[in-house]
Order: structure tokens, then sequence, then C-alpha cells
């Protein structure tokens, strides 16, 4: 296998663009792409204040690192909902590398000293669906705080085109909606959104974490990834390798598809804390409610 660019030994082939490439060649391709997801979207430019969520994982870590190699103004969030061990200090140690700063929020401090599997024993509900709004509430919160133009998260092309198999296969056109590659800034108290690996796969993702020597951490959340989607991902595997570049069809076919025009749905403003709600009081404001209340009755 010889690379596409310069005839040296290739040290991954990508099926469904049809090219093999060294490791320099890759790390071109791989940045290269993530420039054009940035531009073709117009998520965001490299005057702006960017935020990546990161988990500590590849995906995120990869984000983050690739963001500040091409010149973008990028800081780290992590977030502790207390289901993973955080190293902080490698992240400290990653950040200042970088020249990045890295913001670090604990959710105890919102919800009376309690971890995300604690707040879901206690309130009988999933650990991932409060995981997820507790995470979306306080991302949004942190960077419009802090003045960022966008926030950024590392899903790559695989989460994608597996949510976005769930969600049709259930015909959840909500969810679907809300599955853009870029949310722009449609309210005052909301950030804009954006996913610039989306056209990037896991195994390229990995690739180009080992070949960069970014630190991350392998553990994963004991209580996410649910069987459904690792089913979904698989039957996705299955099909990339009878038909290389269904993965990317998929995922850019929906983007024209009718399914993905987005409803603007009307927002009020949380009557406890101002941030945008559909209804009276938004879910974090509740669920910081029901954790007093639920604690209040085990005292008495
Ligand atoms: P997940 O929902 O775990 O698949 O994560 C999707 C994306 O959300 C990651 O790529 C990160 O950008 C972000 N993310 C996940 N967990 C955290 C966390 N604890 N703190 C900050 N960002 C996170
Ligand atoms: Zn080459
Ligand atoms: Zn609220």
């Amino acid at each position: 296998m010889k690379c596409k660019k310069c005839s040296d030994v290739a040290i991954i082939h990508l099926r469904q663009h049809n090219a093999s490439y060294c490791s320099k060649h890759f790390v071109d391709y791989f940045e290269r792409r993530v420039e054009n997801t940035i531009n073709e979207y117009s998520m965001f430019g490299k005057n702006s204040r960017v935020l990546v969520a990161v988990s500590g994982g590849k995906d995120s870590m990869t984000l983050w690192y690739v963001l500040t190699k091409l010149g973008y103004k990028a800081d780290g969030l992590i977030i502790d909902v207390g289901t993973t061990n955080i190293q902080l200090d490698s992240l400290s140690e990653f950040a200042k590398k970088m020249g990045s700063q890295l913001k670090f929020v604990d959710i105890k401090e919102f919800f009376e000293g309690l971890t995300v599997p604690q707040i879901a024993r206690l309130l009988k509900r999933p650990t991932c669906s409060i995981c997820g709004s507790v995470r979306r509430y306080l991302m949004n919160k942190i960077a419009l705080e802090n003045g960022y133009d966008v926030l950024v998260t590392g899903h790559n092309l695989d989460d994608e085109v597996s949510f976005l198999l769930g969600n049709l296969l259930s015909w959840n056109t909500g969810y679907l909606q809300r599955q853009a590659p870029f949310m722009p800034k449609t309210h005052q108290k909301l950030v804009a959104k954006a996913k610039p690996l989306v056209w990037l796969t896991e195994k390229e993702i990995y690739t180009y974490a080992l070949l960069n020597n970014i630190p991350f951490q392998d553990e994963k959340c004991p209580f996410s990834k649910d069987a459904s989607s690792l089913r979904y991902k698989s039957v996705l595997n299955n099909l990339e390798v009878s038909q290389p570049g269904t993965k990317l069809r998929f995922y850019k076919q929906f983007q024209r598809s009718q399914l993905f025009k987005n409803d603007n749905v009307e927002l009020k403003e949380c009557c406890l804390c101002g941030y945008p709600t559909t209804s009276e009081k938004c879910s974090f404001c509740r669920m910081r409610e029901r954790v007093k209340d639920a604690l209040g009755k085990q005292k008495d």
C-alpha cells in the first residue's frame, strides 16, 4: 500500500475515499478535512472565541488539539459529573502546552454535593438522561458567561450516523432536527454549537491522536453507550465494509432532506435562572428543586 501523495509506505487506507496515506499526508488530510467542515457549515472563524467541551476521551482531546494547531483560539471545559476519574493534572498540562485555558466545573456545586449517578438514584431517573441534560445546560451557561462565541463537541461521523439511524427507526423527528453539525445562535442566552469532527470516523480520529501523541483517557463511562447505540454502530460498520462510503452518504444526504429543516420552537426564559426553556421553569432548575425536596424528605 502506497501513499496517494508521495508513494511512501501508507499507514492507513481509507476505503470511503479509495485513498491510502503515509503518516505525514494523513495528518495533512485530517487537518484539511476539519478546516473544510468548519468552512462548509460556517461554524466559526480564526478570531472567534471557541470553547471545546472536553471529556478527556480521544474525540474531544483531538478536537481541542487540532483546532489549536489550525490557529483557532480554543479553550477547554470539563464538567465533572462523577462517572469517570478526571485527570485534571494531565489536562491542565495539555492546555498549558497549547497555550489554552482549561475551565473546570463540578456538578456537585449545583446539586447539594451530589454526583449525577447519585441524583439519578435519588430521583429514580435514568443516569444518561440526567447527565445529558445537566451537561448541556452547564456547557451553554459557562460558554455564555465567559464570552465564548461557540461551543464545540467531539461528536464524530460514527456517533452521528448511529444517532441518525436510531432516531429514524423510531421516526423521532424532533431529535433529528436538532442533530445539525452547526446550530447558530438563536437566542441571546444560547451560544452557537458546532461539531467540527462530523466528517471523520472513529478510526481516523484514533489514528490522528496516536500519530500526534495526544493524551486521552480510554475509560468509558460505566453508564453510557447503551446497547442499542452500539448495535447501530455495528450494523453501520458492516454496511460500510460491503459498501464503503455509506456512513458519509447517509449523513450528508440527511442534511439535504426535508427532515433536517429546523422548526424554531418558541422559547421563554426560566423564572428562576433566566436561561431559555419551553416551559415556565427549565429542567435544570426543576431538577435542583427535586433534589432539594427529596433530600429534605429523607431528613424528615
Ligand atoms: P458523549 O455524549 O459522552 O458521547 O460526548 C459527546 C461530546 O460531549 C464529547 O465529544 C465532548 O465534546 C462532550 N463531553 C462529554 N462529556 C463531557 C464532560 N464531562 N465535560 C465536558 N464535555 C463533555
Ligand atoms: Zn505521503
Ligand atoms: Zn432555570
